[in-house]
């Protein structure tokens, strides 16, 4: 018998009764299951969910994802953020309908050589899904593991990530390792939370050192973040009957999406004759005379490891042309609702062009 038998029983009958009724636990095939991982990664359950339904109704199988179109892919996952989740998801189903014949992998090693299929969403799929008995380690789980065994070891450093996945390998539940790991992972969601983790009611409470040592609210540690980064993106933005886009094909943030003609700066720009110049530079524009130049608007947005200080800069031309880049095209504003995936930076500034 396991040496955590208890632990394993206590942490199984608390998850029986309390977790959450969600769509991918009614029906955990392994695509089920690979879509929900895919999609809750660094987001929450009540924002995930609607794009998990979005997804399964658009593309019930996995045949049907990878014979989509990426662009409708992106379109669909539309301010999910971290825009590589899903054209590697869109690359993942390739590869499992090319090479696999349609059928995910059963072993983690295998699943994690998959596109965008990385450690922690390879367990996840083999322990749900075939029964294999290895650990899933997320975030919740690393907080969860750290506060049970009191240790210091920051969790976001190398030697953490090693120490937290060996010690969740020792805590798993050979018996039933995949509602083990949902049990763990949603204990951290619910009781075992960030800030005010419900101890009096966790079922781990008797096996939890931290606990024992009153050091719950400092654990876990980790080590300083990084400084976050700003970036200075100057839109040319051209309000005739369309406008003018692109789509972002650089290896940079928001990767095949699309947005305006861009001129990015060290430093915020504040007027329109360097603005000007910056778009001749760069894209060889050549500007009619009489342009209606309107105020810029200025908009801020966060991302996780940067700041993006956008400014729009508006004009009305009698006429206008783009040398240099061919990327370069024009949509009306309906066709950009319906086609083209855009970032939601932009997607808020032409919303409120619609508004008014
Ligand atoms: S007793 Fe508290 S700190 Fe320990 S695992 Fe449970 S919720 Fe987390």
């Amino acid at each position: 018998m396991s040496p955590h038998y208890q632990l394993h029983t206590d942490l199984l009958n608390w998850y029986r009764h309390n977790h959450r009724e969600l769509p991918w636990r009614e029906n955990s095939s392994p695509y089920r299951v690979w879509l929900s991982e895919i999609i809750l990664q660094q987001t929450r359950v009540d924002q995930g969910l609607p794009y998990y339904l979005k997804f399964v109704d658009h593309y019930p199988t996995v045949r049907h994802l990878a014979e989509a179109d990426l662009d409708l892919v992106l379109k669909d996952w539309q301010g999910l953020g971290y825009y590589s989740r899903a054209r590697n998801m869109h690359q993942c189903a390739q590869v499992v309908m090319d090479q696999f014949n349609g059928e995910f992998p059963k072993s983690a090693s295998e699943l994690a050589k998959l596109p965008g299929i990385g450690p922690y969403t390879a367990s996840a799929i083999a322990s749900i899904c075939f029964q294999e008995p290895t650990a899933v380690v997320d975030g919740n789980v690393f907080r969860v593991v750290a506060r049970l065994t009191n240790s210091n070891i920051p969790i976001n450093s190398t030697e953490g990530k090693r120490y937290f996945a060996t010690e969740a390998h020792h805590l798993l539940n050979p018996v039933d390792p995949g509602t083990h790991n949902q049990a763990m992972m949603e204990l951290g969601a619910l009781v075992c939370t960030p800030r005010n983790p419900s101890c009096p009611v966790c079922p781990l409470r008797l096996y939890c050192d931290g606990l024992k040592n009153n050091r719950v609210d400092e654990l876990p540690v980790k080590m300083g973040k990084s400084v976050r980064r700003t970036r200075y993106f100057n839109y040319l933005v051209v309000q005739t009957d369309c406008l003018f886009i692109r789509q972002r094909l650089d290896r940079d943030v928001w990767f095949m999406l699309h947005d305006f003609p861009l001129v990015e700066t060290e430093e915020k720009v504040n007027n329109w004759s360097e603005v000007i110049s910056l778009f001749q530079t760069k894209y060889d524009l050549d500007l009619g005379n009489d342009t209606n130049l309107l105020d810029p608007v200025h908009e801020k947005h966060i991302l996780s490891h940067q700041t993006i200080q956008a400014t729009f800069w508006r004009l009305q031309p009698k006429s206008i042309r783009f040398g240099a880049d061919s990327n370069i095209f024009e949509a009306d504003l309906e066709d950009i609702e319906e086609r083209y995936a855009v970032p939601i930076l932009i997607k808020n500034y032409l919303s409120n062009l619609n508004a008014k």
